[in-house]
């Protein structure tokens, strides 16, 4: 629930409100305004708590937060978040495109993607270094030695760097160098690991899991919110459908949906969301005229070499092409790549 303090409450009347609602099991976040004094109740909500602070002296207001999601919510914070990644700014004006390899093959293929995508445009760079899905025969494992070619990406083009964490083991050796932790589809339930990002000050770019409702999805986000992590820019990537023409179904009701139950920036990535490399520009073109905050496109320098996701990889060129289109779309609808 959110407590709007009376103009004229006082200090005392303040902390009383602040003890009661701790006393009723939850966490109080302040928001000091010029004018008056906000208290966020982040908990379980109970109705028959309503009435009870409601009559306590000083407050003027009791509003409950009906959603199960509170700190992610539209009603909890009512301009948009924004997130920095070292000079980046997502979620304002500038609708920012991150691009690179599914995974980090060679120093050779990563710099040659980064300074592609950076020629074209693309602001953050995104790269695996290493894979758990699908199959355990397939799955690679961590090699901190990767990271390093990450780094030389930074170094060598000044994009960030945006990497997949698997395991919580990972973690400490992961958030050493990426600019932006990457959860992926298949963790976005593990709640373990969203809390664990949730005790970092760093950025976390959370994917929405392909059965995962836009409610469930948002959920996962206020796990890493209640951490304390606020900085969470989520991404809508295709969900299981009974269609098997793509592997997934690209969900762009999501982006409108969440935007308007949730301040948190909102990306689409269209190289999971169909798995094939002649559809990634419809749906990247669609994604910004739905109001995505941002896109996270898939290109590979040899994408027929790549050992992991070629097959919805765009070319450099292709992905260059790409550009001036998304440019002109993202003018239409009051927005700048
Ligand atoms: C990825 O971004 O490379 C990836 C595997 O995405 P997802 O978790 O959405 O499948
Ligand atoms: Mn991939």
């Amino acid at each position: 629930m959110i407590i709007v303090m009376a103009p004229h409450s006082t200090e005392e009347e303040f902390q009383a409100v602040i003890e009661r609602i701790q006393l009723l099991g939850y966490r109080a976040h302040v928001i000091r305004g010029v004018e008056r004094t906000v208290i966020g109740a982040v908990g379980h909500e109970d109705k028959s708590h309503l009435p009870i602070i409601e009559q306590m002296k000083g407050v003027e207001a009791v509003i409950p937060i009906l959603k199960p999601f509170k700190l992610a919510s539209a009603e909890w914070k009512q301009q948009r978040t924004t997130v920095r990644v070292g000079d980046v700014v997502i979620g304002g004006d500038e609708i920012v495109i991150i691009a690179g390899p599914g995974v980090v093959e060679s120093e050779a293929q990563v710099l040659a993607a980064a300074e592609a995508v950076r020629a074209a445009g693309a602001k953050l760079f995104r790269g695996c270094v290493y894979s758990y899905y699908m199959s355990p025969y397939t799955q690679t494992e961590f090699d901190p030695e990767k990271l390093s070619l990450l780094r030389r990406v930074r170094e060598e083009t000044g994009l960030p760097v945006v990497t997949e964490v698997f395991s919580a083991k990972d973690l400490d050796a992961i958030a050493q160098t990426a600019d932006m932790i990457q959860i992926g589809a298949r963790n976005s339930q593990n709640f373990s690991l969203l809390r664990l990002v949730g005790r970092l000050r760093k950025p976390v770019f959370l994917k929405r899991g392909m059965s995962l409702t836009i409610r469930e999805f948002i959920m996962a986000a206020e796990y890493i919110l209640s951490e304390g992590n606020s900085e969470v820019v989520l991404c809508e990537r295709g969900i299981r459908t009974f269609e098997s023409e793509t592997p997934f179904s690209l969900d762009l009701n999501a982006v409108p949906v969440i935007k308007g139950q949730c301040h948190l920036p909102v990306f689409v990535d269209p190289s999971h969301g169909t798995g094939r490399r002649h559809l990634v520009a419809a749906m990247a073109r669609a994604a910004v005229a739905a109001g995505a905050d941002g896109l996270m496109i898939e290109v590979h320098p040899h994408p027929d070499q790549a050992v992991l996701d070629g097959a919805q990889s765009l070319r450099p060129e292709q992905f260059a092409d790409l550009m001036p289109q998304l440019r002109r779309i993202a003018e239409a609808v009051g927005r700048k790549i």
